[in-house]
């Protein structure tokens, strides 16, 4: 383990890294509290020993300003202080400024041994909560059958690439995707089948769209492509390309049948000073698709604001 150790006092600092150096842990030296700071930020140790009186910044300003330094983070040192102060004030003091544990000095090395082995246990659950936390994360983004985004997901990423694309004054293109005819599959060979073809399509499409690109599961037999930069030609280029290789595809089902899966596509893209928001550009997307299904499935739409009878309503000039 790498730890930092902080004391004014040379003797007390050599012995106490030599002890942990035995021990086989990588020591980090610090003569006060400032250069032990400057060591943090730069080493960011596991666990830190300080000294409580030491010159510039004492044991007790140097957990403050750690537990400050480490405010957003998941991931908490471990602070021993050293200390020859034993009245319960100081204490208190010391455990109010961040310290986990104190070691009195000078140190018994079983003691120190015992306070380490603590240290270490608590570093170790607060890795495992952290990762589990992480997979709780990713399970409630990922979509259990196809792996993908899920819904809610694609919409988080969306924002955050739509903000984006604003900012650098360039388009983001949506494809949606809804495949032909799927209750059939389902009705015909049962819902096995379904998910082996929902699944297949799923990885037909992540390997048909551009490195940047992501595609989402956005509901039953539905998915969208979200393209960053790219305009509605680049939309239509990978759709018509996901589209093909989808339909190239051959599925086997139970009883050795093979059966052929295509789907529809609308796209669309926001782009210009007067770009639509987000939801809308999402039903726009929807709107193209619906026309995809209109003129005859297996095909690709793109939207087009002219084309569309719903803002006849609402004219402009
Ligand atoms: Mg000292």
């Amino acid at each position: 383990m790498k730890i930092l150790i902080a004391d004014d006092d040379k003797i007390g600092r050599l012995v106490l890294a030599k002890q942990l150096e035995t021990w086989g842990h990588q020591v980090l030296q610090a003569v006060d509290g400032m250069e032990a700071f400057a060591i943090f930020q730069q080493e960011v140790p596991p666990l830190v020993i300080t000294d409580w009186m030491m010159p510039k910044l004492d044991g007790p300003g140097l957990c403050s300003k750690i537990r400050e330094e480490e405010s957003d983070s998941d991931n908490l040192c471990f602070i021993i202080l050293l200390t020859s102060k034993e009245s319960s004030e100081d204490l208190a003091q010391g455990i109010q400024a961040g310290a986990n544990d104190f070691i009195t000095k000078p140190f018994e090395p079983l003691e120190l041994q015992a306070r380490l082995r603590n240290g270490e246990w608590i570093l170790n659950l607060q890795a495992e909560l952290k990762r589990k936390k992480e997979e709780a994360v990713q399970l409630s983004r990922t979509d259990a059958l196809t792996q993908l985004m899920n819904r809610r997901a694609m919409l988080d990423t969306m924002r955050l690439d739509e903000d984006r694309m604003r900012r650098e004054r360039r388009p983001l293109g949506l494809v949606m995707i809804d495949l032909d005819h799927f209750k059939a599959v389902n009705d015909n060979y049962g819902h096995n089948m379904g998910d082996t073809v929902l699944k297949g399509a799923a990885e037909c499409f992540s390997s048909a769209i551009r490195g940047g690109d992501y595609v989402g599961r956005w509901g039953g037999e539905e998915f969208l492509i979200a393209l960053p930069g790219a305009d509605i030609i680049q939309c239509a280029e990978v759709a018509e390309r996901c589209r093909n290789q989808l339909a190239a595809m051959r599925f086997t089902t139970e009883d050795g049948e093979t059966i052929q899966v295509t789907a529809s596509f609308g796209t669309a893209s926001a782009e210009g000073a007067d770009r639509v928001e987000l939801l809308d550009l999402v039903e726009q997307a929807d709107r193209a698709l619906y026309w995809a299904k209109d003129s005859g499935r297996n095909r690709v739409k793109i939207y087009v604001a002219s084309a569309d009878p719903n803002l006849k309503q609402n004219p402009r000039g």
